[in-house]
């Protein structure tokens, strides 16, 4: 049997690595010899009428040239029933679909480096992924022919990366800032478990609204420079300027300025950026991100004093900036002896180890420091969502109360009282919601019952009560406190996962598919 890998399937590169003979892990490098590979998949040979999908740095330059055959950032869509890429030549493909198109790609070049079948997988997901996405992602590995066992939270990987584990006992801060999203997450280590104790972040802020900001600038110097005034029709164009505005970015985290050569209608410009100036145009950006480290650290009710790690990693962490800004609001250095980029996929290989100790049977010895061997890695969620109960207020209006706070380790528990508001009330509406604004306009419903009342004067008592299960089921409750019993129960099923006929299928149609 192949040993056990790691991977980072992220939303704009992901990677893959494993645990060596010498207790270190180390990055599986793909077929094109990089330590990273875009998240990017082209469906090209269009006209042929093939979809065979190839997977990295070749599709994501194909998004300039054939922007509808080439998949980016699916990761933000993992686990969402109605989505689907539809190919040029009609074919249609789930989140989870596209996700094993990836995982496939990098399963085959790991096996390519590692010279055995690799079979077994940690797959790594942002600390809020709910269920749903959790199950999504265990799905589209079984779709690229993983075993995936286990799904792990991106900042306790990136906590194993730094060598954390049991002997750590410690509060961990992970600032992660990637390709597409922004996560901060603070963890507890105690008795080699890791509690995510808050999880924030901005699901849409990352390193490519940085290269959007530099490519803006571009387009404004080459209109003032004569190169036109219609050049964003031009999506060759422009998006060969977020290509390069990228490649500028990356450059200004180690040199103080940078120069965008194009070629427009056959002339050539030159576009000049500092990094201080890259710094002043995107100052809202981090300060974006500076609220929410802000935030979680009110949530878990932590000073920095408390905080014993902090962790940078997402590749956007290199930009000097951030680096600054964390030292500032800190008052500490954060840890900076991992790749940033690599410290995910680092840290699920360890636990790929000891997932494949632990279910191992063969009795073989082990190459392995008995620190790694005889780790115990408990994880423990937490509620992404509020989940609330709309009621009415005092004032007779409607008002959304929070049942079970955001940030909750899962499975929790909480109850809201109630009361009748007219004389021989037959029914109460329990609406429960998600989010935990109190305006009833902002909260989502996800799940309602008309439950019958015996009839009392207005004023009656009730409670209502949610439990929320490891699954994500939440089973809703109404007691009756003046009879004393359950008048009516209900349960939220908030699974929207592919069914396992579709995955089966899904694995055969990729079973049939070369992936390059
Ligand atoms: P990740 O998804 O964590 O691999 O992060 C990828 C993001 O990191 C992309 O937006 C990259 O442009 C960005 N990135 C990688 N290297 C650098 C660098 N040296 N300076 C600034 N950003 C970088």
């Amino acid at each position: 049997m192949g040993r056990a890998i790691g991977i980072d399937l992220g939303t704009t590169y992901s990677a893959a690595a494993i645990l060596q003979a010498d207790g270190k892990p180390a990055i599986l490098p793909n077929s094109e010899g990089q330590n990273i590979t875009p998240s990017v998949v082209l469906f090209p040979d269009v006209a042929n009428g093939y979809d065979e999908p190839l997977v990295g740095d070749m599709a994501k330059h194909s998004a300039a040239t054939s922007p509808l055959d080439v998949v980016q950032f699916v990761k933000r869509q993992m686990g969402d029933p109605n989505w689907r890429f539809e190919s040029t030549n009609g074919s249609s493909f789930t989140a989870e679909e596209v996700s094993a198109i990836i995982l496939k790609k990098l399963k085959n070049d790991a096996e390519l480096v590692l010279g055995e079948p690799v079979t077994d997988a940690v797959i790594t997901v942002p600390a809020y992924f709910d269920d749903t996405r959790r199950v999504a992602t265990k799905q589209a590995g079984r779709i690229a022919g993983l075993n995936v066992l286990r799904v792990l939270n991106e900042p306790t990987a990136a906590a194993l990366s730094y060598g954390l584990n049991y002997e750590n006992n410690g509060t961990v801060l992970v600032y992660d800032l990637g390709g597409g999203t922004f996560d901060v997450t603070i963890m507890e280590i105690k008795d080699g478990n890791f509690d995510v104790i808050a999880t924030d972040g901005n699901r849409n802020l990352g390193g490519f609204d940085f290269d959007n900001r530099i490519a803006n600038y571009v387009m404004e110097q080459l209109e003032s420079q004569g190169a036109g005034s219609d050049l964003s029709i031009d999506d060759a164009l422009v998006a060969e300027i977020r290509e390069k505005s990228e490649l500028a970015k990356k450059s200004l985290s180690t040199v103080t300025q940078a120069n965008i050569i194009l070629s427009v209608k056959g002339k050539q410009y030159r576009v000049k950026i500092t990094r201080e100036y890259f710094e002043e145009i995107t100052k809202d950006l981090l300060n974006t991100t500076q609220e929410l480290v802000e935030d979680v650290m009110d949530a878990a009710s932590k000073k920095w004093s408390d905080i014993d790690h902090l962790l940078l990693i997402g590749g956007s962490t290199r930009m000097p900036m951030v680096r600054n800004m964390v030292k500032n609001i800190s008052g500490k250095q954060p840890e900076l002896n991992v790749n940033p980029d690599e410290a995910v996929a680092l840290g699920a290989a360890v636990q790929a180890y000891v997932c494949e100790q632990e279910s191992s049977t063969s009795g073989e010895t082990s190459l392995v420091p008995t620190t790694v061997n005889d780790m115990v890695l408990n994880i423990s969620d937490v509620t992404s969502q509020a989940l609330g109960v709309i009621l009415l207020n005092e004032n007779d209006q409607e008002e959304n109360f929070v049942v079970i706070p955001k940030n909750s380790k899962i499975p929790t528990k909480g109850q809201r009282h109630a009361v009748t508001v007219v004389d021989n009330q037959s029914s109460i509406y329990v609406q429960v919601t998600q989010g935990d604004d109190s305006d009833v306009r902002y909260a989502v419903v996800i799940g309602d019952k008309e439950i019958p009342v015996p009839q009392y004067r207005k004023g009656a008592p009730f409670t209502v009560s949610y439990a929320y299960d490891i699954d994500q089921t939440v089973y809703v409750e109404l007691f009756d406190d003046t009879a004393q019993k359950t008048v009516g129960t209900f349960e939220i099923d908030r699974s929207l996962n592919m069914s396992e006929e579709s995955v089966i299928n899904a694995m055969k149609r990729m079973n049939d598919m070369p992936i390059g």
